[in-house]
């Protein structure tokens, strides 16, 4: 007798340790996403794109400690993880091992776009042209009027942001052929990467798409939905696969790229090196960022509070910010579309 009840003691003992291991993961379970990726693009022999004055690499530094200082200081118990501090050069297989060792939750990619100058041809005058005809004695002189045209370029007013994403079943020759004027591309980021139009790249980027894709298109939604407020125009959420952003799926979380503006825009590039102009973008994509913390978190907790205790009951079974979320997401315009 005494024995069972010494037992039953230590039993009564033994569960009431087990709750108390139950409740302190149940509120621990809370914060979902832990450590947060920050990738400024290029950097080191690597420059990105050129403005008249800038660089891609430059600006991207700049924008990308800017993001570290806010996000660590409104996400504070969250990880922020830079792939460089500093103007270094790391390829994009570097750049993805450093997300997956780091274990991110979020890997968020700055870039900056450019543009092709504008091409115009304009008839200017005929010339005559003499040629012969004929050998011997049967040669003959001829001429005729040729038209002379005027080339020349002017700066591509293309601006504004977009946020890539990567999508798995996208590796048509029509995507690759408009990939050169839409986003610009260093050889670096090129160089060294799979084709994702092979089997095995394919085989991984559907693996990716089916654990990360919704997700980093609702992060990306949120930052172009930030850009919009802050006046910027935007081509909202690219779903593209190819090559400039295959470190997106090399990554083993949501990841977005995003391009913050044109550096071959007079006004552009000094916005992106003005201290305002990156101060609004920053705060712009720090906003989604801390929203799809949020939303991810909010939603958890919803589903660990059903199960657990009933101190925390969310009240609202669709959160207001989640709705604006499932917007359809912007697809290539129609006249690309045909080419
Ligand atoms: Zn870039």
């Amino acid at each position: 007798m005494r024995c069972n009840f010494f037992l039953s003691g230590a039993l009564l003992l033994f569960i009431a340790g087990i709750n108390q291991v139950s409740i302190a993961q149940s509120t621990r379970s809370g914060p979902k996403i832990r450590t947060i990726i920050v990738d400024a693009g290029h950097g080191g022999t690597d420059a990105g794109a050129r403005g008249t004055y800038s660089t891609e690499a430059e600006i991207t530094l700049k924008l990308s400690v800017k993001l570290d200082e806010i996000l660590r200081r409104e996400l504070p118990e969250t990880r922020i993880v830079m792939t460089r501090k500093t103007d270094i050069f790391h390829n994009v297989r570097e750049k993805a091992k450093i997300a997956n060792d780091q274990k991110g939750d979020l890997f968020v990619c700055v870039h900056v776009n450019a543009a092709m100058p504008i091409k115009h041809k304009e008839f200017s005058h005929f010339k005559t042209v003499t040629y012969y005809k004929g050998k011997g004695k049967s040669r003959k002189k001829y001429t005729r009027k040729e038209p002379v045209y005027r080339y020349w370029t002017t700066p591509n007013p293309m601006h504004g942001t977009s946020t890539y994403v990567f999508a798995a079943d996208r590796a048509d020759e029509k995507a690759s052929g408009l990939l050169n004027e839409e986003r610009y591309e260093s050889e670096a980021e090129i160089v060294d990467v799979p084709d994702p139009k092979s089997t095995e790249a394919l085989i991984a980027a559907r693996l990716w798409s089916q654990k990360f894709f919704k997700n980093s298109v609702k992060l990306g939604t949120l930052i172009e939905d930030e850009f919009i407020n802050i006046g910027r125009k935007s081509q909202g959420v690219l779903q593209r696969n190819h090559k400039g952003i295959w470190v997106l799926q090399a990554t083993n979380m949501p990841a977005v790229l995003i391009e913050t503006g044109f550096i071959t825009d007079k006004e552009e590039e000094d916005y992106l090196n003005s201290e305002e102009g990156q101060n609004e973008l920053v705060r712009a994509i720090a906003n989604g960022v801390i929203k799809y913390k949020q939303q991810i978190e909010s939603r958890q907790s919803t589903r660990s509070d059903s199960s657990a205790t009933s101190k925390k009951s969310t009240p609202s079974p669709v959160p207001e910010k989640q709705k604006s979320v499932q917007k359809p997401v912007a697809v290539m315009p129609a006249s690309k579309k045909r080419n």
